[in-house]
């Protein structure tokens, strides 16, 4: 069966429960789930993989520390968090009273193009008569690809929720070896973060189609230890590619100055990271694991 994969966010106000639905959908199946600080600032929060492929969940960061001028604080968290993103779950608390917190993520999500799965939580405190107007107030005010009722407590919903985002995945193969990356969770954050400052580096006409493979990682010892970093940005176009690169390769020497920035935050040693740009027409499609693609002749060298 080809698998589906991608990037999915779930974004909400404080307490609607993210952090319970997060856990609840990954049940057993944590592929990354570090208690490092770190891996909650850098978005990457778990991969959960199965059959159907592979959902990687990204984090929304600081949403609890909003206090003050709630609107505007939600904007740009929310704003920061979907750029890229495939899938976009938003959860709400089950009440039909929308309140200016709400209106500033909806305002927010209008900006964006990947499809909003509306998730409305909670509903085991509510009757069940009460579930269809927080409905129709929801959907009076944006067009959700979906509205799934939930309980990220109990477990009600959680698994047609499972079933709408894979609905809602490219079919491609899987960003992240579902073995391996257990025990190396730093690889996949570190191909986020490259992914990430890619994204913000890039027009819109490139992002979507870009995965970021980390070919090899490796810690050099001794008097000043130093880690090797090889990462392939892949892409579906040579005109992708060339944007990527950007002039005289300025483009790619900014995506690694800032990724490698921030590797070496995370991992608290220098790095020398090296980027390649690939291009693999319809990679999404292809039946060869994104995994596979490592270094080959016939690649560049970019920095
Ligand atoms: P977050 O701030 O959005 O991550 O919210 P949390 O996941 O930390 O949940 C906030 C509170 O809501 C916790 O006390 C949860 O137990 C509770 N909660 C989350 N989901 C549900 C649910 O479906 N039903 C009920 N009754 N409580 C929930
Ligand atoms: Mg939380």
């Amino acid at each position: 069966m080809e698998t589906r994969s991608g990037f999915a966010v779930i974004i909400g106000r404080p307490n609607v429960g993210k952090s319970t639905l997060m856990n609840h959908l990954i049940g057993q199946k944590i592929a990354i789930t570090s208690n490092k600080p770190q891996t909650t600032r850098n978005r990457i929060r778990c991969v959960f993989t199965d059959e159907r492929g592979q959902i990687i969940f990204l984090d929304t960061p600081g949403v609890q520390k909003a206090r003050n001028k709630l609107g505007k604080y939600m904007e740009r968290v929310t704003k920061s968090s979907i750029a890229g993103v495939d899938v976009i779950l938003y959860l709400v608390e089950p009440s039909p009273y929308i309140g200016e917190g709400e209106k500033a993520i909806i305002r927010e999500l209008s900006n964006q193009s990947a499809p909003v799965i509306l998730v409305i939580n909670k509903v085991d405190t509510i009757s069940h008569d009460d579930v269809l107007p927080v409905i129709e107030a929801y959907r009076g005010l944006y067009d959700f690809a979906e509205i799934v009722p939930a309980s990220a407590l109990r477990g009600a919903g959680c698994d047609d929720l499972m079933d709408t985002v894979f609905k809602y995945l490219p079919y491609g193969p899987l960003y992240f070896d579902p073995d391996t990356i257990t025990d190396q969770p730093e690889r996949a954050i570190c191909a986020e973060i490259v992914r990430e400052k890619a994204l913000h580096a890039l027009s819109d006409e490139v992002p979507h189609g870009i995965a970021v493979m980390i070919d090899r990682m490796k810690l050099r010892q001794g008097d000043s230890p130093i880690y090797d970093i090889d990462a392939t940005i892949v892409c579906e176009r040579d005109s992708h590619k060339g944007i990527i690169i950007g002039k005289g390769g300025a483009m790619i020497r900014k995506i690694g100055t800032n990724a490698r920035y921030e590797i070496e935050k995370l991992l608290d040693e220098r790095v020398n990271l090296k980027l390649w740009v690939k291009v693999k027409k319809d990679w999404r499609n292809s039946d060869a694991l994104i995994k596979n693609y490592g270094y080959r002749e016939d690649d560049e060298e970019m920095m």
